[in-house]
C-alpha cells in the first residue's frame, strides 16, 4: 500500500459544492476522476439493518441541479492546481509563512522572503497563526472528545469476496451508526483503495495529536469486535490505519482584520466537525464568494468593503453549518437505549422528527444545506452594492452611499 492516507483519503462533494466547482470552472475536472454515489445508506452498527437510504441519483440533479459527488482528495486538488497555474497563479510549494503584515500587507516566509499584494486571504487551516492574530481569534482548538481514524483497503481484495464486493461494485456512502462511534466508508473509482473514516469518543484530556499518527489495527478490532460482520470484517482486511484527534474552534467574532486588508478562509474561518461532510464545502463556498467579489473590483479601496461583505454573507452560514455538525456528533453516536431507538424508528419510518432536523434526509435541512447557492447571492449582493455606491471614496476610504437602505457592512 503506497501513498497511504493522503493519496487514499477521500472526499464527499456535496450539491452546494458541486455548484461552486461549476462557478470556477473546474466542474468536469473534478466530476471525471470523481465517483456518483447512488446513495447515502446508514446502518445500525449491530447487525448492519439499513435504518435509511438518502437516493442522490437522479435526485440531486434533479432537485439541486448539481450532483453527489465523492472523490480522492489528491484529485480535487491536481484540478485546482491546474486550474490556478492556468489563470497565472504563482505557487510556491513546501513554504511556510512566519509571518503576515496586516497593513501593508505583506506576508513573510521562514527564510526571509517577502511577498506583498493587495490583501492576503489566509487558508492556514484549523491550527492557523493568521487567525490568532484577529481581534477575538486568540483562542487555541480544543479537543472535540472524538478521535478520528483514517483506513484504506484494497479494493480488488474486496471484490474477491461476495459479502463485501458491495463495497466496491454498488457506489454508495455506507455509514454505520453506533455507541459512541461513527464509520463512513467512500467508494472507490473502480481498481483503487476503498477509504473508511471511523470517529469514536476519546477522553477530552488526551494530548491533542495534530499529525496523522500510526493507529494500532488491534485495538480497533477489540473495540469493534461486536459491530455489523461486514465492517468487521473489512477491518481485517485492513493493512493500516492513522489517527489523529478532532479539534474545535470557538466562533469567530472576526474574519477579517480591522486593516481591512487581511482576512480567513476555509478551516482557518470555520474548521467544523465532519459529520454533515461540509468542511471542505463551506470553503469552496467561500472561494465562489470571493470571486464573485473581487470578478469586477474597480479600486484597492473597495477591498475592506468587499472582504466585509464577504464576512458578512458567509459568517452566519458557516457558523450555523459548524453547529448543525456538531449535533450530528450526538445523533450518530448515541448509546444503546430510549433515544437510539426513537432515532432509528425515525430513521426507518423516514419521519424526522425536530431532534433529527439537521440531518440530510429532513427536508428542510436537505434543501438549506444542498439547495443553497452562494455566487446567486453574492452576485444579488454585488448588484445591490453597486447600485448603491456612488462611485465616489471618502478620504479614509470609506464609500459613501446614494442611499441608507444599504445593509451596513
Ligand atoms: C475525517 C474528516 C472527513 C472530512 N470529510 C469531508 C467531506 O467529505 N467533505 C467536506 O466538504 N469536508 C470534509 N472534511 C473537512 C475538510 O477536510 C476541511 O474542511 C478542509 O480540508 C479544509 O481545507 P482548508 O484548505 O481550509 O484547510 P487545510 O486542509 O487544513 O489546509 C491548510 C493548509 O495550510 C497549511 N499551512 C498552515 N500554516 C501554514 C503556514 N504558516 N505557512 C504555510 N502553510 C501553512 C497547512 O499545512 C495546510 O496544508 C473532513 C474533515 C475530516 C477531519
Amino acid at each position: 500500500m503506497t501513498g497511504f492516507p493522503s493519496i487514499t483519503a477521500g472526499i464527499q462533494i456535496p450539491p452546494n459544492a458541486a455548484r461552486c466547482l461549476k462557478h470556477l470552472e473546474v466542474f468536469d475536472e473534478v466530476r471525471s476522476s470523481a465517483v456518483h454515489p447512488q446513495s447515502i445508506v446508514i446502518r445500525s452498527y449491530r447487525d448492519g439493518k439499513q435504518l435509511s437510504s438518502l437516493p442522490l441519483v437522479p435526485q440531486m440533479e434533479e432537485h439541486y441541479h448539481s450532483p453527489y459527488l465523492v472523490t480522492r482528495r489528491v484529485d480535487l486538488h491536481g484540478v485546482l492546481l491546474v486550474k490556478a497555474k492556468s489563470l497565472g497563479v504563482l505557487i510556491h510549494m513546501g513554504a511556510k509563512v512566519a509571518e503576515v503584515d496586516f497593513t501593508t500587507p505583506s506576508v513573510t516566509l521562514v527564510g526571509g522572503d517577502l511577498y506583498k499584494g493587495d490583501l492576503v486571504l489566509a487558508g492556514d487551516g484549523t491550527n492557523s497563526s493568521t487567525r490568532q492574530a484577529l481581534p477575538g481569534g486568540d483562542k487555541m482548538p480544543f479537543h472535540s472528545g472524538d478521535e478520528v481514524v483514517s483506513i484504506a483497503v484494497d479494493a480488488n481484495r474486496l471484490r474477491q469476496s461476495p459479502e463485501l464486493r458491495r463495497f466496491v461494485d454498488q457506489p454508495a456512502v455506507t455509514t454505520w451508526f453506533g455507541p459512541d462511534a461513527h464509520v463512513v466508508t467512500y467508494p472507490p473509482k473502480s481498481g483503487d483503495l476503498l477509504h473508511i473514516i471511523l470517529s469514536r469518543r476519546e477522553d477530552r484530556d488526551t494530548p491533542v495529536q495534530i499529525q496523522p499518527r500510526e493507529a494500532y489495527l488491534q485495538e480497533l478490532k477489540d473495540f469493534f469486535k461486536d459491530w455489523d460482520n461486514s465492517f468487521v470484517k473489512l477491518l481485517n482486511i485492513a493493512e493500516r490505519a492513522m489517527k489523529w484527534t478532532l479539534t474545535e474552534i470557538p466562533n469567530l467574532p472576526n474574519w477579517c482584520h480591522p486593516s481591512g486588508l487581511v482576512a480567513v478562509v476555509g478551516d482557518s474561518a470555520h474548521a467544523m466537525l465532519p459529520y454533515l461532510a461540509q468542511g471542505a464545502a463551506q470553503g469552496l463556498e467561500d472561494a465562489a464568494c470571493l470571486s464573485v467579489l473581487f470578478a469586477h473590483v474597480r479600486d484597492r479601496i473597495e477591498i475592506p468593503h468587499l472582504l466585509s461583505i464577504y464576512e458578512r454573507l458567509r459568517m452566519p452560514r458557516a457558523h450555523e453549518t459548524k453547529r448543525r455538525s456538531k449535533v450530528m456528533r450526538d445523533i450518530n453516536s448515541m448509546i444503546d437505549g430510549p433515544e437510539q431507538e426513537k432515532r432509528d424508528r425515525e430513521l426507518l419510518a423516514n419521519e424526522l422528527s425536530e431532534g433529527l432536523s439537521v440531518f440530510w434526509s429532513h427536508p428542510e435541512a436537505q434543501l438549506w444545506t444542498f439547495g443553497y447557492d452562494i455566487v446567486m447571492e453574492t452576485q444579488d449582493t454585488m448588484r445591490t452594492y453597486r447600485k448603491h455606491t456612488l462611485g465616489t471614496y471618502t478620504m479614509n476610504g470609506l464609500f459613501t452611499y446614494a442611499d441608507s437602505n444599504v445593509p451596513s457592512e
